[in-house]
């Protein structure tokens, strides 16, 4: 068996006493991992449960989380991670559409599990006192059902800026793939302390963290809810190696009251990404002398795509650096043939990390995913005359004003520099002129004040005249997906953009 549930079996054979899971206080060793994971896939097979079901888990970083993944997938089962922070009537559509058999939920989710039995036909409902006696009461004998390299692991929701989530359907193959990739790209030791701060329901937490740890044989950090003093706190304590982490969520830690004097000569790699990433943020952390890496990647292709490495990270800073080793890449025109450097167009991706299809959705799968494998990304991008690639913006965000396109990336990235600037965002308004303008939305840093005209003022000669906003709006904070991304959509219905 070659599945991702027999990673724990590996484990436990190779590394048994290492630890695995550090969480809640308490430790796991591999063998102590695998026992549970094994003895929860004895449970859920007496549920009925078997190869190609759907065994959904809804709650924060907990080990429950890595003994359903790992139990689920020794079945050949697929695992479905939900959002913790999905309304009932959205986590009801994700169950619906996945037609989950087994709901696994956190006691922080009891009244949304009670919601969503009344909503949805869901066959069992296992809280996490059920889970423990479940594992409590089952065999320990070894079980790793035979499952193949293309059949489907786990099904991971993305939510599109219009229509229902679709569900990316990532087959065992994609994520030893994606892990693998990540060991030769970032150098991954079998002695890491990865730090989980980013909820393990997102691709990236899972799979560019968790897994190609657990690959290696290092230890896992579990953070059940970020917090930016707790994130210092626990790379203190841990003596933590690896962190990766979206812009947003490197900038509130680089904003703490606890930055200045925390021990971080533990740590050998920082990778950031899953949004444009500012300059500002880079700066940041390499003055601090720290290995600051940017990668580039989405859900459908689990996720890594490709990575500025060690030693280019300072000479190329800001750039999502070249594909991963086993990831074909190229940025094309409209007609789908590749552009020139310096020539933005769209980024498309070949590779045994890119997902099987959306679950269930042949059309939408078929609008990304072309006869031959290739995957169309929806991102705008350049690359450098050395095959370097500089994300600009998600092709639905980009502004056409006058003419010319409009990355907001790049304005935010501008904006962030300035001094009062703790947040901002730019969308595209209507304008008559213009057929469309840039409009930014700032959150102000607490105690400071600026007034828009020398926000705007202070852009002039930053970024070319047409790509500077024509308005200014202030906000207590900007809407962002738990995963730290900017939720373009609803800023624009809420600040008058326009799509
Ligand atoms: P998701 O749709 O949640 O899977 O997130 C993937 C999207 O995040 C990509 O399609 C990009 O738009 C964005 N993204 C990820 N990494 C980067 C990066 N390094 N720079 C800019 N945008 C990024
Ligand atoms: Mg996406």
């Amino acid at each position: 068996d070659q599945g991702i549930g027999s990673w724990t079996t590996r484990r436990a054979r190779m590394s048994p006493d290492q630890v695995a899971v550090v969480g809640e206080g308490r430790e796991w060793t591999y063998r102590q991992l695998h026992e549970r994971a094994t003895r929860f896939a004895h449970a859920l097979a007496g549920l009925g449960v078997g190869a190609g079901d759907r065994v959904a888990y809804l709650g924060p970083n907990h080990v429950a989380f890595l003994e359903t993944l790992f139990g689920t997938a020794k079945l050949g089962a697929i695992f479905v991670p939900l959002n913790t922070r999905l309304t009932p009537n959205e986590l009801a559509y994700m169950l619906a559409d996945s037609g989950a058999a087994v709901l696994v939920h956190a006691p922080s989710h009891a009244e949304h599990a009670d919601a969503l039995r009344g909503m949805v036909r869901i066959p069992h409902v296992v809280d996490l006192d059920e889970h423990a006696r479940l594992v409590a009461q089952a065999p320990v004998e070894p079980l790793d059902e035979p499952v193949g390299q293309d059949e489907v692991a786990m099904i991971m929701y993305t939510s599109g800026t219009t229509g229902h989530p679709k569900g990316a359907a990532l087959t065992h193959g994609n994520i030893q793939w994606n892990s693998v990739n990540l060991l030769i790209d970032v150098d991954l030791a079998g002695d890491e302390v990865t730090l989980v701060n980013a909820p393990m329901f997102h691709v990236a937490a899972l799979n560019q963290t968790v897994l190609p740890t657990m690959l290696k044989g290092g230890t896992v950090v579990l953070m059940p809810a970020f917090d930016p003093e707790g994130t210092l706190e626990l790379i203190e304590r841990h003596r933590v190696t690896y962190l990766f982490g979206v812009p947003a969520i490197f900038a509130a830690v680089a904003a703490s009251r606890r930055w200045a004097e925390a021990d971080l000569s533990s740590v050998r790699t920082l990778i950031c990404g899953g949004a444009p990433v500012p300059h500002q943020v880079i700066t940041t952390y390499q003055e601090r002398g720290l290995v600051f890496l940017q990668g580039y990647g989405l859900t459908e292709s689990s996720p890594s795509a490709s990575f500025l490495r060690t030693r280019e990270s300072r000479e190329k800073a800001g750039s999502a650096g070249t594909p991963c080793f086993f990831t074909d890449m190229r940025v094309v025109g409209p007609d789908g043939e590749q552009v020139p450097p310096g020539t933005p167009g769209e980024v498309v991706l070949h590779g045994p990390n890119v997902m099987r299809g959306y679950w269930g959705k042949p059309a939408e799968t078929a609008a990304v995913l072309s006869a031959d494998g290739w995957l169309r990304t929806g991102d705008v991008a350049v690359s450098d005359e050395d095959g370097y690639l500089y994300v600009r913006d998600r092709i639905k965000d980009v502004i056409i004003s006058g003419g010319e396109n409009v990355y907001p990336a790049e304005v935010e990235d501008a904006l962030h520099k300035h001094p009062a600037v703790a947040d901002c965002a730019v969308i595209g308004v209507a304008d008559e002129r213009w057929g469309e303008v840039g409009r930014a939305v700032v959150v102000l840093r607490e105690g400071a004040g600026a007034r828009p005209e020398e926000l705007l003022e202070f852009l002039d000669g930053r970024i070319a005249r047409y790509k500077i906003p024509k308005s200014v709006t202030f906000a207590g904070a900007l809407p962002r997906t738990a995963s730290g991304k900017l939720l373009k959509s609803q800023l624009r219905t809420t600040y008058g953009g326009q799509r």
